[in-house]
């Protein structure tokens, strides 16, 4: 079965002007060479700090921004590139949920007005069958009592069921949620995750862009690392334990704060930050090169780091998940 996503070589830049007219603009890497796929029935999350790609990988997945190279094929079929009078048939098959539910709302529109406007306009039902699908699907999602709620009646996770509703209401065969849990207490992102996930239609994809590493453990079925517009590793952790250095303090809530220092722009972005013995060598591999994603089994585990060795696997501190001590893997 075709993929419902394939992402190939994908690159944004962008050119950023100097502080004064006079100062020289320059080019920012937002993604700079990412390649992935989502499986018909998967969900994958895009992790990482803020500012390493994630958000605008899934605004290019979705056709909101173009990508400077690369393909993109939804179901098989080539999506970048397309002009938006040929991509607006095909947008109903793809949908976004917004990390901003309460922007995304029309202060004047309840609850079902919501939804079955959107059967109407993109789902070209006639009014009859949209008030009836959407009362459905949001009775479905808990919102039975709330259909004429508006949206500074209804509760911040209630405000996200709808922007959900209004999305699985279509039928989609690609979900991208965009932080859709930020901002609510831990209760309610299990009931807003719960309800998208658990209410994708069959076959469908999906791509959640979290820093909530919980979130990805729990929900989703693999995950991509990414750092500096890369994606530093991918895996499914219901069957392995990050390796790199990065991911590793990233999952792991004991092994104190992400660090923020600069990354290097040549060479492995995480140089500075890293512990391991090949990082010290101003000469060494990790100076001279962009590390790889390389395999490290036949489960789909890849990881870009010149320190990690496919035969490491499950033997090292590293499959531990704990923190790697100065020198150690
Ligand atoms: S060992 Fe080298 S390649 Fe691996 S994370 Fe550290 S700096 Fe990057």
């Amino acid at each position: 079965m075709k993929p419902v996503v394939t992402v190939r070589g994908l690159v944004k830049t962008f050119t950023q002007s100097g502080p004064w007219p006079w100062s020289p603009s320059r080019e920012v890497h937002a993604v700079a060479g990412v390649d992935f796929t989502v499986a018909a029935g998967e969900v994958v999350a895009l992790v990482g700090q803020s500012g390493s790609g994630k958000t605008t990988v899934s605004r290019i997945v979705l056709g909101l921004e173009e990508p400077s190279a690369g393909e993109i094929l939804l179901d098989g079929q080539r999506w970048d590139g397309l002009s938006e009078a040929q991509r607006r048939p095909l947008r109903v098959r793809f949908q976004y949920v917004p990390q901003d539910a309460m922007g995304a709302l029309d202060p004047q529109q309840t609850a079902l007005e919501h939804v079955a406007e959107t059967l109407s306009v993109l789902g070209g039902c006639d009014r009859a069958a949209a008030h009836e699908k959407a009362v459905a699907m949001l009775t479905h999602l808990g919102l039975g009592e709330r259909l004429n709620a508006l949206p500074r009646e209804m509760s911040g996770g209630e405000q996200r069921r709808v922007t959900l509703a209004r999305v699985l209401a279509l039928d989609p065969r690609l979900v991208v949620a965009d932080e859709p849990t930020s901002g609510l207490d831990p209760d309610r992102r299990a009931s807003v995750l719960e309800a998208l996930v658990g209410n994708l239609p069959e076959g469908a994809g999906c791509i959640l862009v979290t820093h909530d590493m919980s979130e990805a453990r729990d929900w989703c079925d693999r995950v991509l690392v990414m750092l500096a517009g890369r994606v530093i590793e991918e895996l499914d952790l219901s069957k392995a334990t990050p390796r790199h250095p990065y991911a590793r303090i990233l999952f792991d809530p004991w092994s104190g704060p992400v660090p923020r220092e600069a990354l290097d722009t040549t060479g492995c972005p995480f140089r500075s930050n890293c512990p391991l013995p090949p990082a010290q060598d101003p000469n060494g591999p990790c100076a001279r090169a962009v590390p790889e994603l390389r395999a490290l089994d036949g489960e789909g585990h890849r990881v870009a780091c010149v320190a990690i060795q496919p035969e490491d696997s499950g033997t090292s501190s590293a499959s531990t998940g704990a923190r790697p001590a100065s020198g150690t893997l």
